[in-house]
């Protein structure tokens, strides 16, 4: 075997990979020289007879070798070996067996030293490891991520979409079903199976041309849609995506939910516009305002100027005087509404409910009216007063002073804006609950899209260039105050040249009550009153005149009185006088002063206090003062015929 060997020892020793045999006693009988130079010997001599486990790190080695080809007939194995020097290396070993002619077992193995593949190994090992940890590290930050734009997107109403305008795909993020309010289990069509009837008409088109013009030109785009399902307004933004070729093949983008952010937008617009539009009706407001104060001051400080002349006819006295007069009661009036308007605004303004016969209220204001209508010399306007004959005798649970001042305030407005025609104004039952106070003109009328601004504070509609507008804008704001403390509505219907109805519907509140008999006390005072002589002492030219007419012509005289002067003088030549009818607020002398007078001179005479408000304090003054009774005002005909009934003996 040993001869057999050496010759082909030269071919194995050509072999470039290590080569060795080892006999049945595990004893090396061969090793070429690539087998040698590895392990680090020069010579076969050095290992021939020696046992294979000094060249491995562990002894035990080759017994493990042997016994797995002594069982497979080969084996590879990868293990520590041994050079000469005790340097550790990595090797392979592929080991087979082969028998001789006498039955001899061998072991011939091609070995190779992988030392540097198992660094390379390690390394690549170390290497991917690292890069598992890396995507381990990568997924878990996209997953959080991925959760953090879930949540950002639900915070911030924002979606976000892909298209791939190929195969017609949609895909949405959930936020997207949110804003679109649809259900995620029935999925997204495409865009072209229907995705466009999730959006108004106007929208479809603008998403159209958006889409078409992104795809041709590789342009991203940005529009406003309205979804029609949900209301709301959204945000798109859209960004091509080109494949290699250049060309579209797919779209993807956001949704941002605008709806509120819109919403506020249009509030802060019209915040803005309302602090602009109050701004200039302030400063508009100051300028009317000046303009008003000033007319009448003008008037009175010029002609009280002009009444310190001496030499001035009496003519001339009176009407300067009379001047002065209407000036200041405009100033006054001016005062009112702005007190009025400023305690309505502040919430100061308070209702005093008292029931009153309505009728009796509306003639006083017709009176009045004609009056004005005389003294502002529109003779071409007519004023009519229309109440239903089952209404005459209307008991309202209601505040007089506020009806007066509405009714006061919007005839005053028909009289204002009015050349000619008929001033009508009344009221009536629109059912059980409810009564309806109206005032018609036929004047310039309103424009239909100013209605609506002709209650708000300042406002004045000056729209017909050939009318001289006087005035704060007041007026109206103060109606509907009014209007809306007493818990009624008011509206217009207005024509421009042809007129304006204002209908103001009052509920009726529990003790109204209508009477359409004549109670028997009327009777037998207007038989009693005939024989009565009464004087009627106030300030107030529409009182005196409201108390004229429904009682003088039913009594046996009937005297006026403007001031305590006058009344006095009236008692002195009519000692007969069996009613004085004595008004307590009067410029100079008060209600009070005068009674003590008119006693001084008639012991006997029944005075009757008519005042506004009646406080307890104020009715035991009456009383000591030597009144017999006193009456409210707006005087109600049937309590005063009461009270002469039952002083009348
Ligand atoms: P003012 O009369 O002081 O201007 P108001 O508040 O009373 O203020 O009225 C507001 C505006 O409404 C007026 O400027 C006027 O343009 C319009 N208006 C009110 N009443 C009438 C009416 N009867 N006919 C036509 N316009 C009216």
């Amino acid at each position: 075997m040993k001869n057999g060997l050496k010759i082909k020892d030269h071919i194995l020793d050509e072999y470039l990979e290590a080569y060795d045999i080892v006999d049945e006693d595990g004893l090396f009988i061969y090793a070429n020289k690539a087998y040698l130079k590895m392990w680090g010997y020069e010579t076969m001599d050095e290992i021939i007879g020696t046992s294979p486990a000094l060249h491995c790190l562990d002894a035990e080695m080759p017994k493990e070798i042997i016994a797995k080809v002594n069982k497979d007939g080969w084996g590879e194995f990868e293990f520590k070996a041994k050079r000469k020097d005790n340097s550790v290396f990595d090797v392979f070993m592929r080991v087979s067996l082969f028998t001789d002619e006498h039955g001899k077992k061998y072991y011939h193995s091609f070995s190779r030293d992988i030392t540097q593949k198992k660094k390379q190994d390690a390394e690549l090992e170390k290497y991917r490891n690292h890069l598992e940890e890396l995507v381990e590290e990568k997924i878990a930050e996209l997953k959080e991520s991925a959760e953090l734009l879930k949540r950002t997107e639900s915070i911030t109403h924002i979606g976000s979409w892909d298209w791939d305008i190929e195969n017609d795909v949609i895909t949405w993020s959930d936020e997207m079903f949110r804003i679109f309010g649809l259900d995620k289990k029935n999925g997204v069509p495409g865009y072209f199976k229907g995705h466009s009837k999730f959006f108004t008409e106007n929208s479809q088109k603008i998403m159209g041309n958006a889409v078409t013009k992104a795809i041709e030109s590789g342009e991203p785009y940005e529009i406003e849609l309205s979804v029609r399902k949900s209301n709301k307004l959204i945000k798109v933004y859209g960004f091509p995506k080109r494949n290699k070729a250049g060309k579209v093949k797919s779209l993807y983008g956001s949704i941002q939910d605008i709806t509120e952010e819109k919403e506020r937008e249009r509030l802060l617009i019209e915040a803005i516009n309302k602090a602009q539009a109050s701004d200039e009706l302030k400063t508009a407001f100051l300028a009317n305002l000046s303009h008003e104060i000033r007319t009448p001051m003008n008037a009175i400080i010029g002609f009280t100027n002009l009444l310190k002349n001496d030499h001035l006819p009496k003519k001339k006295k009176h009407e300067f005087l009379g001047i002065v007069e209407d000036s200041s009661k405009q100033l006054l009036h001016l005062i009112e509404d702005i007190l009025e308007f400023s305690k309505i605004d502040t919430g100061q303004a308070e209702i005093k409910y008292t029931s009153i016969n309505f009728c009796d209220l509306f003639k006083k204001t017709k009176l009045k009216f004609d009056e004005i209508k005389k003294s502002q010399k529109k003779d071409a306007i007519s004023i009519e007063l229309n109440i239903p004959k089952d209404c005459e005798n209307l008991y309202v649970k209601t505040d007089p002073v506020r009806i007066e001042q509405i009714l006061n305030n919007l005839i005053e407005n028909a009289l204002k804006y009015s050349k000619d025609g008929t001033i009508q104004f009344g009221y009536e039952l629109i059912d059980d609950e409810n009564i309806q106070i109206l005032v018609k003109d036929e004047g310039i009328g309103i424009e239909k899209d100013k209605i609506g601004l002709i209650f708000d504070r300042f406002i004045q509609i000056k729209s017909n260039p050939d009318f001289n507008y006087e005035g704060t804008g007041l007026g109206l704001s103060i109606v509907k105050g009014l209007v809306d403390l007493l818990e009624g509505e008011i509206e217009v219907e207005s024509e421009v040249g042809k007129g304006s109805t204002f209908k103001l519907t009052l509920p009726l509140l529990a003790t109204s009550s209508i009477s359409n008999k004549k109670s028997k006390n009327d009777v037998v005072d207007c038989n009693f009153i005939k024989h009565l002589t009464i004087l009627v002492v106030d300030d107030e030219l529409y009182n005196r005149k409201f108390l004229e007419e429904i009682l003088s012509s039913h009594t046996k005289e009937f005297f006026t009185a403007s001031n305590g002067i006058e009344a006095i003088e009236v008692v002195m030549k009519n000692q007969n006088i069996d009613f004085i009818l004595m008004d307590i607020k009067m410029p100079r002398m008060d209600g009070f002063q005068v009674a003590e007078e008119i006693l001084k001179i008639n012991p006997k005479a029944k005075i009757i206090a008519q005042t506004a408000y009646v406080t307890l304090l104020e009715s035991e003054r009456f009383t000591n003062s030597g009144f017999i009774d006193y009456i409210s005002k707006p005087i109600n005909l049937d309590d005063l015929l009461a009270i002469f009934l039952k002083f009348g003996s």
